[in-house]
């Protein structure tokens, strides 16, 4: 599996991003893009609040 670093947690920007998909950790409407930077390549995946902090948190230490 691909090694991935965090880079970054954004609010959604529009509408549309808002409406388009579920936190993938727990199903909830999702609010947050969390990017990570692989080898050549960004992944953003979609989280809302409470997983993107725990994320945040978690990548902390
Ligand atoms: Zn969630």
């Amino acid at each position: 599996m691909l090694e991935k670093t965090l880079k970054a947690i954004e609010p959604f920007t529009s509408k549309a991003e808002k409406n388009s998909r579920f936190c993938i950790g727990c199903g909830e409407p999702a609010t947050k893009l969390v990017k990570y930077s692989t080898e050549g390549a960004i992944i953003v995946e979609k989280y809302c609040d409470r997983c993107a902090k725990a994320i945040e948190d978690g990548s902390a230490n």
